[in-house]
C-alpha cells in the first residue's frame, strides 16, 4: 500500500508555477491551500503584488489530500449561531456557507478545472429509531429556519444513498457534491500564479513585525516588505508565525484509504454517487471516487501524525465492518492531513497583531475556504463589505497555548459517547 495521497497520483502538482521571493509586495498570504490560493487569485486580478508562501509544496496541506465533500452548513451546526447570535446573523451565515457550496462548481468552470464533479448530493447516515427521530427533528428546524428541500430517507429509501450495510435512514442533502481536491486546488494554483501571483514553496513564514504603515515579514527564504498579511494556515497553524492565532484553533489529524478500483462494486454501494458520513463525534466519510474506488476516511483518534499503517489497518475495520463483502478487496493508498478546530466549531476571519487571518473549518473548509479566501480579498480589494465570518469571536481557553494536550482525553470521551449513541 502507497503511504501517498491517491488524489495527487491521479493528478500530479503542476510544474512551473512557483518563483523566487521577492523583497516587496502589497500582500504576503502565508499558505497556499484553497484559503491561500482564492485570496491570491482575486488580489492578483484586482491589481495587487501578491505573495503565497507555503512552508512546503505548494497546496501541499489539507486542500489536496481530503475528502472532496462539499456541502452547505458549519462544523457547530447553524442553529448554534442562531441561539447565539441571533436570527439575523444566523440567516446571514448560513446564507454564506450556501455560497460556499456554490463559489466552488462556479470557480471550477470559469477557470476551466476540470474538478470530476460528482452531483449525487450528501447523505449524514444513522442506524435505528432513534436516529431517524433525531433526524426528522433536524431537519425540521433546517427547513422553517432556512428554507431547505432536504430530506429524511428511512429504512424504505436509505438504499437510494447507501446500497448495503447497517445504515437504517440518512438526511439527503441533494445539493452536496464531490470533487478531486488535488484537480481543484492545482488548478486554482495555475490561475493565481498566471494571474501573476508569485507562488513560493519550501518557504516559512516565521514572523512578522509592523514596519511604517506595513510590515516586515521574515521567512526561511529572507525578509519580505508588505502592505498586508493573510494568514491561511488553518490545521498546519504553529506558533511561526502567530503564537496567538496558534491559541486559537487545535489542530487535529485526519485520515483516509482507498480500495483498487471496483466499479460495479462501489456503484453498489453508493448507487446514486452521494458523499456520505456518520453523523458521529469520532465520524468516517466515505464515497465512490471518479474511477470507481471506495474511499473512506475518519481517525482512531484526534492526534495528527499517527502511523500511517496503523491509521489503514483501523479504516479497514471500519470499511469491513460496514460492508463485510469488501473483505477481499486490497487497499491502495493511505494518507493523513491536519483539520483546524476552533473551540466553537465556527469558522473565523479576522486579525491577530494586524495580519489577517480566515481558518478552522473544523473539517467542513472545501467550500468555506474557497469562499472566505475569496471574501478576504474582496475586503483588502474595498469590493465586499465584512464577511460574517468576521462578526463572532473567536474564542480560545485561558488552558490552550497551542500545545493541545487534551486530545487523548477527548478521543476516549468521544468514542464513549459514540458507542453509547449520545
Ligand atoms: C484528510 C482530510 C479530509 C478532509 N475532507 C474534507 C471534506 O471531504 N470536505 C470538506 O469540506 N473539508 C474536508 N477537509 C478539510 C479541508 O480540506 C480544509 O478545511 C481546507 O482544505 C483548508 O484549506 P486551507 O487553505 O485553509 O488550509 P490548507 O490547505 O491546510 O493549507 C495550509 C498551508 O499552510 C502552510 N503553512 C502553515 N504554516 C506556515 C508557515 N509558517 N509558513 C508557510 N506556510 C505555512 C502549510 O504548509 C499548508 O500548505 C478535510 C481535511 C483533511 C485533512
Amino acid at each position: 500500500m502507497k503511504h501517498t495521497p491517491f488524489w495527487v497520483e491521479e493528478h500530479p502538482r503542476p510544474e512551473n508555477i512557483t518563483s523566487d521571493l521577492p523583497g516587496e509586495a502589497d500582500v504576503l498570504i502565508v499558505g497556499s491551500g484553497l484559503t491561500g490560493l482564492t485570496a491570491a487569485l482575486r488580489l492578483a486580478r484586482g491589481g495587487k503584488s501578491v505573495v503565497v508562501v507555503d512552508s512546503g509544496e505548494i497546496a501541499s496541506g489539507a486542500s489536496s489530500v481530503n475528502g472532496g465533500m462539499v456541502s452547505p452548513d458549519i462544523k457547530a451546526g447553524i442553529k448554534v449561531i442562531f441561539e447565539q447570535f441571533g436570527q439575523e446573523l444566523g440567516r446571514e451565515m448560513w446564507q454564506a456557507t450556501v455560497r460556499s457550496v456554490d463559489i466552488v462548481s462556479d470557480l471550477a468552470a470559469t477557470e476551466s478545472i476540470d474538478a470530476k464533479i460528482m452531483r449525487g448530493g450528501m447523505a449524514a447516515l444513522g442506524i435505528g429509531p432513534d436516529a431517524q427521530a433525531r433526524f426528522e427533528q433536524s431537519v425540521s428546524w433546517y427547513r422553517e429556519q432556512v428554507g431547505v428541500d432536504w430530506e429524511v430517507l428511512g429504512p424504505g429509501r436509505v438504499g437510494e444513498v447507501i446500497g448495503h450495510g447497517p445504515f437504517t435512514t440518512a438526511i439527503f442533502e441533494p445539493e452536496g457534491f464531490g470533487i478531486q481536491p488535488a484537480r481543484f486546488v492545482f488548478g486554482l494554483a495555475s490561475s493565481a500564479a498566471a494571474a501573476g501571483a508569485r507562488l513560493v514553496s519550501h518557504c516559512e513564514a516565521t514572523s512578522f513585525e509592523k514596519d511604517g504603515p506595513g510590515f516586515l515579514v521574515l521567512t526561511t527564504e529572507g525578509p519580505v516588505r508588505v502592505g498586508e498579511i493573510v494568514l491561511a494556515t488553518n490545521g498546519y497553524t504553529t506558533d511561526r508565525p502567530s503564537a496567538e492565532l496558534a491559541r486559537r484553533i487545535v489542530p487535529v489529524g485526519s485520515y483516509i484509504v482507498v480500495t483498487e478500483p471496483i466499479a460495479d462494486r462501489a456503484t453498489a454501494i453508493f448507487p446514486g454517487g452521494a458523499m456520505t458520513y456518520t453523523k458521529k463525534r469520532l465520524l468516517n466519510y466515505m464515497r465512490r471516487t471518479p474511477d470507481g474506488r471506495i474511499l473512506i476516511g475518519g481517525r482512531r483518534n484526534l492526534h495528527t501524525g499517527l502511523d500511517l499503517g496503523e491509521s489503514a489497518a483501523a479504516l479497514r475495520g471500519q470499511l469491513i465492518g460496514y460492508f463485510p463483502q469488501l473483505e477481499d478487496v486490497p487497499l491502495t493508498h493511505v494518507w493523513g492531513g491536519k483539520l483546524a478546530v476552533p473551540f466553537d466549531l465556527v469558522p473565523h476571519m479576522g486579525q491577530v497583531d494586524g495580519a489577517w487571518y480566515a481558518l478552522g473549518y473544523a473539517g467542513h473548509g472545501v467550500g468555506l475556504s474557497t469562499l472566505m479566501g475569496h471574501e478576504l480579498a474582496g475586503m483588502l480589494l474595498g469590493e465586499e463589505p465584512p464577511s460574517v465570518f468576521t462578526k463572532v469571536p473567536h474564542p480560545t481557553r485561558f488552558y490552550y497555548r497551542g500545545n493541545p494536550w487534551f486530545l487523548t482525553p477527548a478521543s476516549i470521551l468521544y468514542r464513549t459517547l459514540d458507542r453509547l449513541n449520545r
